[in-house]
């Protein structure tokens, strides 16, 4: 069952909203049982690239593609890192309607650009970074009456409030710790929100502490100033200048989380982690939540016993390069049995 018919109740639809469907959500919140003995907690992957365009931005995107239609929009607008882009583009093909995608140049995992051209968008290459690529796009959007659906765009981090709202169906209650990446800060916003009105709903008891995790060299919500040239391999969130800073600030004050960096290298080394102690293959962003949890695990601040959730936002297949940089090449053989027993019987 997708967003809009499984939470239709909590979000804001009227009789006119039609019905957008890609079967997004209901994504598994998978538990990680060797990850979890290793550091003492108990942690879940909420994994979201098992959405329809392999993200989580699916859950917001559905709700913005069925207002923008209510509204009587014509045409999709965004820029992104990826995989707004993806998703915009997927619903747009649903829907039948044009979508334009503005890119920073040369800057998007594989997975991603080639989801885009595939859904028939029109992508554009900005010769800029994500944050200049936003700015013309609301520039664009303003002048043409394309619907923006950035996550400036409210229904975005509306829709993906179900995120939270399955992770306490499944759990009955909600986690510690909520571990999350933040580039743009709507997630982490969006969770929050979803989380509060779990509880003021009475669905809830208590409400988890807010954990957002950068890469080290997009880190504006750790340092505390826009950082003017993010780099990062964990693309998805290479921003430098989040849209909902604000909103991610308040959620980690009020909930007495914390906002943290990780470096590439501790990123990658997650990603290897959760793939092969895990099972879950989740892109670079998606891992800087395990790298922020064993960071802290190593700075004596993980309390024993915990329950942690962590989104994996996206699908690791989306970013074959940044794997296949990891890992070893495939042994190749003769076609002989020899060959075979030689591989099967060395260690
Ligand atoms: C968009 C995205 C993020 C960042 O989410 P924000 O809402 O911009 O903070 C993280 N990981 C992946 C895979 C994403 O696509």
């Amino acid at each position: 069952m997708g967003v809009l018919k499984k939470y239709g109740d909590l979000l804001p639809l009227t009789e006119k909203t039609p019905n957008v469907n890609l079967e997004e959500g209901s994504t598994p919140l998978i538990y990680l049982p060797r990850i979890s003995d290793k550091l003492g907690i108990k942690l879940y992957g909420k994994f979201e690239g098992c959405n329809p365009s392999g993200s989580f931005k699916d859950r917001g995107m559905v709700l913005a593609v069925a207002k923008a239609l209510e509204d009587g929009k014509r045409a999709l607008i965004c820029a992104s890192t990826g995989n707004t882009s993806a998703s915009a583009a997927a619903y747009a093909a649903y829907a039948g309607i044009p979508c334009f995608v503005l890119l920073p140049a040369g800057k998007v995992a594989l997975g991603k650009l080639a989801q885009a051209l595939m859904y028939g968008a029109k992508v554009i290459a900005v010769k800029g970074n994500f944050d200049r690529a936003l700015e013309l796009a609301r520039e664009g959007a303003e002048k043409t009456g394309c619907a923006m659906v950035n996550s400036v765009n409210p229904f975005r981090l509306i829709g993906q409030r179900s995120g939270a709202w399955e992770i306490c169906d499944v759990l009955g209650k909600a986690p510690d710790w909520h571990a999350i990446p933040v580039g743009n800060a709507g997630n982490i916003s969006a969770y929050w929100a979803g989380y509060n009105e779990y509880f003021k709903l009475g669905k809830i008891k208590t409400l988890p502490r807010m954990m957002g995790f950068q890469a080290e060299g997009a880190a504006p919500l750790v340092t505390n100033q826009p950082c003017p040239n993010p780099e990062t391999v964990a693309t998805a969130i290479r921003i430098g200048n989040p849209v909902s800073a604000h909103l991610a600030r308040a959620a980690v004050q009020e909930s007495s989380g914390e906002f943290n960096s990780v470096t590439d290298e501790q990123i990658l080394s997650a990603q290897r982690l959760l793939a092969s102690e895990g099972g879950v293959f989740a892109e670079p962003a998606s891992c800087a939540p395990l790298a922020g949890i064993l960071k802290l695990r190593d700075l004596g601040k993980l309390p024993e016993g915990i329950t942690v959730t962590m989104i994996l936002t996206g699908n690791g297949l989306k970013d074959p390069d940044t794997a296949m940089s990891q890992v070893g090449k495939p042994i190749e053989i003769n076609d002989t049995l020899e060959d075979l027993m030689r591989v099967l019987e060395s260690k």
